[in-house]
Parts: C-alpha cells; sequence; structure tokens
C-alpha cells in the first residue's frame, strides 16, 4: 500500500517523492502551506475600514505620502529598467510589480499590505506559518488587478470564469519580501496603534461598569 499523504485527516496517497497527495502539494505551492486556508476580500474588509479609518482621521501624516513615495520610487526605477540579474525570480517579482503599479495606485497596495497586518494582530491562527502568510499578502495585493487573472467563457452555464495567474513560489517569496519591506514597518505600527486604542477603550468601559457598580 502507498502512504498516505502527510496531512492530518487526509486519507490520498503521497504523490510521487512528496510527503505529500497531489491536491495538498497543489495546495502548498500556491498557498504557502498545505493547510493554509484562503484570505478572502471578505475576511480583509474590516480591517481594510479600519486602515482607511486611520488614514482619513489623520491624512496629512507624513506616513502615508512616504508610502506613496516608496512606491513610485521603486516602480518606476524598475519601469524604465528591470535588474539584471541571473535570478529568474527577481526578474519574475520586479516584473510583477511594475505590472502592478501599472493599474492600481500604492496607495490601494499599501493599504492592503496594513491590513494584513491587522488582520494577523487580530487572529495569528488564521497563518499556518511565515510563508501563508505571505503568500496570502500576495493574492490578496495581486487581486486588487484585473490583469492578475485569466479570464475564458465557454462553462456549462455561460459564465466567465477568472483564475488567478499562477507564480512560481520563489517568486511569490521574493514578491513578497518586497513588499514587506516597503510597507511592513507601517503595518506592524498601524497594528501597534489599533492594540493600543482597543486596549484603552476596554478600560474605559471597565471604569464605567464600575463606577455604575459604586452607585447605591
Ligand atoms: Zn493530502
Amino acid at each position: 500500500m502507498k502512504p498516505r499523504c502527510r496531512v492530518n485527516g487526509c486519507a490520498n496517497a503521497r504523490a510521487g517523492h512528496s510527503l505529500l497527495c497531489s491536491k495538498h502539494r497543489s495546495r502548498k505551492r500556491r498557498h504557502g502551506h498545505e493547510e493554509q486556508r484562503t484570505i478572502s476580500k471578505s475576511d480583509l474588509k474590516p480591517f481594510i475600514e479600519k486602515v482607511q479609518a486611520r488614514i482619513a482621521k489623520q491624512p496629512d501624516a507624513k506616513l502615508w505620502s512616504v508610502l506613496d513615495q516608496r512606491w513610485d520610487i521603486v516602480t518606476s526605477k524598475w519601469r524604465a529598467e528591470l535588474p539584471t540579474t541571473i535570478y529568474r525570480y527577481v526578474r519574475a517579482g520586479t516584473k510583477e510589480l511594475v505590472r502592478l503599479a501599472d493599474t492600481v495606485s500604492g496607495r490601494d497596495v499599501a493599504v492592503t499590505v496594513i491590513a494584513m497586518y491587522l488582520l494577523q494582530a487580530n487572529d495569528p491562527r488564521l497563518f499556518r506559518n511565515e510563508m501563508g502568510f505571505r503568500t496570502q499578502l500576495v493574492r490578496r495585493v495581486r487581486t486588487l488587478s484585473s490583469t492578475s487573472f485569466s479570464r475564458w467563457s465557454g462553462a456549462s452555464d455561460g459564465r466567465e470564469r477568472r483564475a488567478m495567474k499562477e507564480l512560481e513560489p520563489r517568486t511569490v517569496e521574493y514578491l513578497s519580501a518586497l513588499l514587506v519591506k516597503l510597507f511592513g514597518p507601517a503595518g506592524v505600527r498601524v497594528a501597534q496603534l489599533e492594540r493600543r486604542e482597543e486596549e484603552e477603550q476596554r478600560k474605559e468601559q471597565l471604569a464605567f461598569y464600575e463606577a455604575l457598580g459604586e452607585v447605591e
């Protein structure tokens, strides 16, 4: 009998030399970990709104324009000339970033990255490991651009289908490193602020209930 897939509860046989079955192997390739679930638009939406609210609250804070500039500097440099390197994933990753910059704003990318940090801080268990987080980060950012998808019609129901064009895992890793370098520190900072404010709100609530209890 062929050995079973490493994933708990999966009865499929391993594929080739992999410890995983073909289903979990392709899940790992696409999602960064064989048991990483897809982070959907609606998963991220409340956190996108939190970031947007924070920007609206302090629209002149230098941080937001600095984020825009960081994106513009990097992408316009590579638009003029892609890095010359023998590493295919570096060429593919920078090309993908420039392609994104042609269709989406740096601000939207920054907001998405920061929101992913908030989501992670809010529920770390959503991510199986760092690669799971980074792969979902890249997916959410690529979803901003319709050019990240291939489309086809002709399904039996006549509706158009779309699927995200796949990148090599090594390219995804490189692209995630670029995004983390550009916007990660802002994500960490905003997550910190969110936590502090939630903490203050909790204290305020508590003090309120204590005050209620004191009245006779
Ligand atoms: Zn499996």
